[in-house]
This record gives C-alpha cells, sequence and structure tokens, in this order.
C-alpha cells in the first residue's frame, strides 16, 4: 500500500540501501550517475522525484541518502526479491544471475501478501540463495 516505486526508481532506492547512504551517510550525486551508469542531469531529477515522494532526503551539494521510508520500503522490496529467487532457483536451478534479473522486473509490483504466502510455504528461510539475509 502507500507509495509506488517504479522499476526505474528501483535502482536508486536499492543502491543507496545497498552502500548504506541513510542515516548519517549521504552520497554525491555525481558518484550514482556514475554508479548506475546514467547522466548527471537525469540522476538528479529521478532524485529529486523521489524526495518529493518522501523516500529520499536530497540536498543540492550536499548529496542523496534514504529517509525511513525509504529504507523501509528497499527492504519491502528486497524481501520479495530473495524470497521469489529461493521459489524461481529451486524450481528451474537457472544461473542465480538470470534469475535475479527476472525478478527484478517483478518484485516491486508483485503483492505483498501474496510473497509471504510463498515465504511461510517455503518454511520461512532466513537466507537468498546469494547468502543475503531476507530482511523481516
Ligand atoms: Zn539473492
Amino acid at each position: 500500500m502507500g507509495i509506488k516505486v517504479t522499476k526505474g526508481e528501483r535502482k536508486y532506492l536499492t543502491y543507496l540501501y545497498e552502500i548504506e547512504a541513510y542515516g548519517g551517510k549521504r552520497i554525491g550525486t555525481t558518484k550514482i550517475a556514475k554508479a548506475l551508469n546514467i547522466s548527471p542531469p537525469t540522476a538528479v531529477e529521478a532524485l529529486q522525484k523521489l524526495h518529493n515522494k518522501g523516500l529520499v532526503d536530497f540536498i543540492k551539494r550536499k548529496g542523496v541518502r534514504l529517509t525511513d521510508e525509504g529504507v523501509r520500503i528497499v527492504r519491502r522490496i528486497l524481501r520479495k526479491h530473495r524470497i521469489l529467487e529461493i521459489l524461481f532457483f529451486n524450481s528451474t536451478r537457472l544461473p542465480l544471475e538470470e534469475i535475479c534479473q527476472c525478478i527484478e522486473k517483478i518484485d516491486v509490483e508483485i503483492d505483498d501478501k501474496l510473497v509471504d504466502k510463498i515465504y511461510v510455504n517455503l518454511g520461512m528461510p532466513k537466507f537468498c540463495p546469494h547468502g543475503k539475509e531476507i530482511p523481516q
């Protein structure tokens, strides 16, 4: 419920989460643009939109960080991503990289409750096939 995140926005949010740009840590927009292979003006525009949605805190020349709400949303996406990874991996045995890319296309959209059911049916695992923790 609540705030909708697009697949494009997902990239920024998960990147900021991975490099732990929240709480006291900010990162410059040039660095983000470089890491995501996006032009700096495009990155600034996207980050401004995320700021307006309340998911990042973006101050020009000071950089950007996730807000508490932003962190909450990323963790929810990663939770769904990792649960689906287990499901897809168990049933296809395809390379994890391939599975990961497929799931990136659906994890922002798919219903939380559906994935929660899958999670319970999988025996409430703690880690994804990469060994990354599944957020609670
Ligand atoms: Zn994984």
